[in-house]
């Protein structure tokens, strides 16, 4: 598809940068992603082609070894792998996070240890801050990390981690009470920790367990597990920033680039299922002509593609922002609002057009039908969006005098 999701005023790297990856996903991803899906298979060679192309480390400094480039280079990419299979961006989504946080607020020993393999991609990043009590409340963390010497012990569950079992660091939210007496408000007291680990599942270091992957009705393939800390001894250097109390604040500046990831995932599933739908829609006759010669069926495509369009200049908007150093949470919250919510209507609409065979698991369509919920609930859920759009928008426009 060309006509839908341009991108007006990318430099020629950018656009040498998406041609090669759209290239990629559709001789490598596409062709192979339903299958893969249905038998929940680790998509080991298209990480492995991945690693080659560099986009482990599309947005890690070149000093590091990464190709440095923008936040809104990194959406498209993302966008294009999503419109292969969602499930092979969730592989990279939580490495460029963990990649992001090291970047911004890493010491300079944390960075030159980790940013180097990070970007070629034999350091893989999971993002940990959901426990099995609370995902929206981040606030009511009960994990803990106590200070121990040089090490801290660190004790808890922690649920929910995209690439828990093949990541080989992890950065792990905790409260942390050191220096910060009963009292402290709650995101004044939480530490982020860069755990080390084995990949593979079960006992991985000792006080360290991945019991095993959780089993989901869609984004298969990639691996979400629980992490269980009990008394898991991580030396006091392995503080993100190496100082404790600011792994909030450091956690929820992930989110925000992580937010604008989404959105990407959102606009290429949708655009996925459009191009699926626009195909079908021309092939089905019903009533002596194509089902796209109904006017209820254009009118479907009309509206899923202004969709298509939509989602995708909101989120181009959100990139741009925060590649111009402004704050972007109003814009990312509603480019990943916009996006998922979008994303799950074309995918239904194409669903439709597909009529009976939208059900077989023959059709392409019936995998983005599964995967399009978890895109409404990752990165924060719609509510949890409009109340940031609200909050923010109550700052922008307080009443004067
Ligand atoms: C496949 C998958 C992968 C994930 N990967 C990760 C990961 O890598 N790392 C990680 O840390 N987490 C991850 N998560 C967790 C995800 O971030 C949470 O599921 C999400 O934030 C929602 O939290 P919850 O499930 O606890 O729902 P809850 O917070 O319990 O919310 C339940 C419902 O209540 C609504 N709600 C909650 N509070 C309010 C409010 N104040 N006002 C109105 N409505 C409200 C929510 O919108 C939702 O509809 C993943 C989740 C999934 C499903």
């Amino acid at each position: 598809m060309t006509r839908l999701a341009q991108t007006a005023g990318l430099t020629d790297i950018q656009q040498e940068i998406l041609s090669t990856v759209r290239d990629f996903v559709d001789k490598e991803i596409i062709p192979v992603a339903t299958g893969l899906e249905h038998r929940d298979e680790y998509p080991t060679e298209i990480v492995e082609g991945l690693k080659e192309l560099g986009l482990f480390g599309l947005m890690i400094p070149e000093e590091y070894g990464g190709l440095g480039e923008s936040l809104l280079t990194y959406a498209l990419c993302v966008e294009e792998i999503a419109r292969g299979w969602m499930s092979v961006s969730g592989i990279i989504n939580t490495h460029f996070i963990v990649a992001y946080m090291l970047k911004q607020h890493g010491t300079q020993e944390q960075k030159d240890t980790f940013l180097p393999r990070m970007a070629l991609g034999e350091v893989r990043g999971a993002f940990s801050m959901s426990e099995p009590a609370l995902g929206s409340d981040v606030s009511a963390i009960t994990s803990k990390g106590v200070r121990d010497g040089d090490e801290y012990v660190l004790d808890g569950q922690k649920m929910w981690l995209t690439n828990g079992g093949t990541a080989n660091l992890v950065a792990v939210l905790c409260r942390s009470d050191e220096g910060h007496p009963e009292g402290t408000a709650p995101h004044k007291s939480m530490t982020a920790f860069l755990v080390e680990k084995e990949p593979g599942f079960g006992e991985v270091r000792p006080g360290l367990t991945i019991p095993g992957k959780i089993d989901k009705m869609g984004y298969k393939g990639v691996d979400t597990t629980e992490l269980i800390m009990d008394g898991l001894r991580i030396p006091a250097n392995r503080v993100l920033g190496g100082a404790t109390g600011r792994g909030f604040y450091q956690m929820m500046d992930g989110v925000e680039v992580g937010r604008v990831n989404v959105a990407a995932r959102g606009c290429g599933v949708a655009q996925r299922a459009f191009e699926l739908g626009v195909s079908y829609a021309q092939q089905r006759q019903t009533f002596g002509k194509p089902i796209a010669q109904h006017q209820a069926i254009q009118f479907k495509l009309a509206e899923m593609a202004t969709k298509v369009e939509a989602a995708h200049a909101m989120m181009v908007n959100a990139a741009r922002k925060k590649d111009s150093g402004e704050r972007n949470d109003l814009e990312a919250g509603m480019a990943k609002y916009l996006a998922s919510e979008y994303c799950k209507e074309v995918v239904e609409d194409a669903f439709r057009i597909h009529g009976g065979y939208g059900f077989s698991k023959e059709y392409e369509i019936e995998r983005l039908y599964r995967e399009a919920p978890m895109l409404l609930i990752g990165e924060g859920t719609a509510e949890i969006q409009k109340m940031i759009i609200g909050r923010r928008l109550l700052e922008e426009y307080r009443l004067q005098g």
